[in-house]
């Protein structure tokens, strides 16, 4: 059985102090929990979260990084730095990059390259515009962004990466998919997965939802059969909201 995966994305938001005390509240409010739980924080935040997680079940990962390994790449930070300082995942490809960055599937193919040249875990984001949506192409779109994505890996590569599908329209805009919605992409997913690396790789790759995720919703998202957890936005601002996330299956 595949375990829960449940990933928090402060984007730009948090500083030290503030994470170090979130740190210290969220930490006791999930010790018992069985879930994979993550802070994806920003470059400013990890080395204060990663001394304040320690002994603790949180695992760190940062928000982006660059491809190439040194050079001049002015305000970039790249695979190898995050993990000289213990970083464990990098959220990659997420839409907001992919929007005001300009990252593309090439770029987030290389990224996902030098994330595991790295030892580091990458947590891949895709998903479709409402416009996709609407035009019927939300299937073929989150196929080939997987597709390209993952392009070039081994297969025990990809059963180490996490993929988070993130219906753009659904990010941060309090809309979130129905969980059948959501657990039927997650398949096709899935499925295009198993097309290329396999049944065993597919069966064991983690494909998380993210979306407008909340305490309330969360329980019916995540006890589908495809979806294995979350990447939670807004949501995992607040300790106290994001337990109750992370403890979904505590809820009654
Ligand atoms: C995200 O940033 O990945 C996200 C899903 O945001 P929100 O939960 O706020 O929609």
């Amino acid at each position: 059985m595949r375990r829960k995966v449940i990933a928090g994305n402060w984007k730009m938001n948090m500083l030290p102090n503030e994470a170090i005390e979130y740190i210290e509240s969220f930490s006791k409010l999930v010790e018992n929990t069985k879930n994979e739980v993550i802070l994806c924080v920003p470059y400013t935040d990890l080395f204060y979260a990663l001394m304040n997680a320690q002994g603790t079940n949180i695992k760190i990962g940062a928000q982006n990084m660059h491809f190439e390994e040194k050079g001049a790449y002015t305000g970039e930070v790249s695979a190898k730095m995050l993990k000289s300082i213990g970083v464990e995942y990098v959220i990659i490809g997420h839409s907001e990059r992919r929007q005001y960055f300009a990252e593309t599937d090439e770029t987030v193919n290389k990224k996902i390259k030098a994330a595991f040249a790295n030892d580091l875990k990458p947590i891949v984001c895709v998903g479709e515009t409402l416009e996709q949506r609407e035009a019927g192409i939300a299937e073929k779109v989150i196929t080939e962004q997987t597709r390209f994505a993952l392009d070039g890996l081994e297969k025990e590569q990809v059963k180490k990466v996490i993929v988070a599908y993130e219906p753009i329209w659904a990010i941060g805009t309090g809309k979130t998919a129905t969980s059948e919605d959501a657990n039927n992409s997650i398949k096709s997913i899935r499925n295009e997965i198993k097309k290329i690396y396999g049944d065993d790789v597919a069966d064991n790759v983690i494909i998380q939802y993210g979306g407008s995720v909340k305490s309330s919703n969360a329980k019916e998202l995540f006890t589908t059969s495809d979806i294995d957890g979350g990447l939670v936005g807004g949501a995992s601002l607040v300790p106290e909201e994001f337990a109750k996330i992370v403890n979904y299956d505590e809820q009654q």
